[in-house]
């Protein structure tokens, strides 16, 4: 029997993990500065965290739930995304508490579960990295969520993104729209995917999120919600896009975007790259947005809030289109060649007191001769290669060498181990 991982898994191996370890500790970085604090939340929930928030007609709840009733017939979910835990987890604990400094800034990132059709840049277990402020309505939130997103992938070493944004409005904006839509799309039923067949009475603007051919050149022509804002709504969006030209951010309005998920309201947002990495045309790598009444919807108070999430294969992929140069990771300051048993042990010793002063040290553990064990310190790219064997241990020293610019040196042997750091800045 051969095994395989399941079908939309990736395994993430040595060499590829430092890339993941780069991209998280960046992001961990960044979010310190805006002070967003980590929130870690548990990788299922129960399905109606879900199914209420991200609605009943969404891709995700009707088609990607990787669902199943457990042990004790409890119906569960491996999340398919973050926001909904965060804010089951918010509401449960409490943090909209009068004692919370508002916004309450979180962020989280780990594995997400979609079931989908695998192909590039779309998996069945992915990663986000994703924020969530609440307790604000003010559109300088939204802003700063949309800032840091942008920072953040600058971070990265991504700069030809293209920034779309688009309002939903409040909920009189969106009786409105909903009935204007109604109207400009019953008259073409029979030319409408089933899907959208299927959503157009009950959840119409999800029509404008099929990715159906079919449907593309209703979405083209469809009325803009940007036609029916409340003056309330109108006021909020028109506050986020003055902020952003006064950050100097550049945006496209598209008013087609609407997201998957149903939560969200005003401001909506999707940041998009042109790379063939990840497709023909722009890919939306990063999206977000408000969503005032998901608090509320969860079971806890009136608390407005806003976020996005990252998709971090798609930002891999894209990273690697683009050539970024990922930062050199752990390089080895020290590799130990072992000459004779007597060696054997010494070097064992060497190695560990390297160590415990801070350095990176390796050694050979397969009796390779000193030949095999100066290619593997060349290999492993050693800074230094220490060699020690019967003479060396007999005079209580050992041969260093500066790998960079081949100077040579023997030193004390327990200099070495007390001291590398000093012998090495006053020697090579
Ligand atoms: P799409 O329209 O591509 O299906 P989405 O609207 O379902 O995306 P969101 O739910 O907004 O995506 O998730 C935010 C980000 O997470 C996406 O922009 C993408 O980068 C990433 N993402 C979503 N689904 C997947 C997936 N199945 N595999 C890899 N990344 C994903
Ligand atoms: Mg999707």
């Amino acid at each position: 029997m051969r095994y395989q991982r399941p079908k939309g898994t990736a395994d993430i191996l040595p060499g590829e993990s430092e890339k993941w370890q780069y991209i998280e500790e960046t992001a961990r970085m960044l979010f310190s500065d805006y002070r967003y604090r980590e929130i870690r939340t548990p990788m299922f929930e129960n399905f109606d965290v879900f199914s209420r928030t991200s609605g009943e007609t969404s891709d995700i709840v009707t088609k990607e739930m990787y669902d199943f009733y457990d042990k004790g017939d409890r119906h569960v979910t491996l999340r398919p995304e973050g926001t909904a835990g965060v804010v089951r987890s918010f509401v449960e604990n409490k943090l909209y508490g009068p004692d919370t400094q508002k916004p309450v800034k979180v962020f989280y990132m780990g594995p997400m579960f979609r079931y989908e059709r695998p192909q590039s840049g779309r998996l069945r277990e992915f990663h986000q990295i994703g924020v969530e402020a609440f307790g604000s309505e003010a559109p300088e939130l939204d802003v700063e969520v949309i800032a840091m997103a942008m920072d953040l992938l600058q971070h990265y070493g991504i700069n030809d993104l293209r920034l779309a944004i688009n309002t939903l409005g409040d909920q009189e904006t969106r009786d409105n729209y909903r009935k204007a839509l109604i109207d400009y799309l019953t008259p073409h039923f029979d030319s409408l995917s089933e899907d959208s067949q299927e959503r157009l009475n009950k959840n119409p603007l999800r029509v404008l999120d099929s990715k159906d051919p079919a449907d593309q050149v209703f979405v083209d022509n469809a009325p803009s919600i940007l036609d029916y804002l409340s003056d309330n709504a109108k006021k909020h969006f028109d506050k986020v896009t003055t902020l952003l030209n006064e950050l100097g951010i550049e945006y496209k309005i598209d008013h087609t975007i609407v997201r998957g998920l149903d939560y969200y309201n005003h401001t909506i947002f999707e940041i998009m790259a042109n790379s063939k990495s990840l497709g023909e045309g722009y890919t939306t790598i990063c999206a977000g947005g408000r969503y005032d009444g998901l608090v509320n919807e969860l079971g806890g108070p009136e608390m407005p809030g806003v976020g996005f999430g990252l998709g971090v294969e798609r930002l891999l992929l894209l990273m690697e289109a683009e050539k970024v140069e990922f930062p050199e990771f752990n390089p080895l300051d020290a590799y130990v060649v072992g000459i004779g048993e007597k060696a054997n042990l010494e070097s064992l010793k060497i190695v560990q007191s390297l160590r415990m002063n801070g350095f990176s040290a390796d050694r050979d553990y397969l009796n390779r001769k000193p030949k095999a064990q100066f290619k593997t310190a060349n290999k492993m790219n050693a800074n230094y290669t220490l060699t020690i064997g019967d003479q060396e241990i007999e005079d209580g020293t050992i041969h260093v060498k500066n790998m960079e610019n081949s100077k040579e040196e023997t030193f004390k042997l327990e200099e070495v181990k007390q001291n590398f750091g000093k012998l090495i800045e006053e020697n090579f």
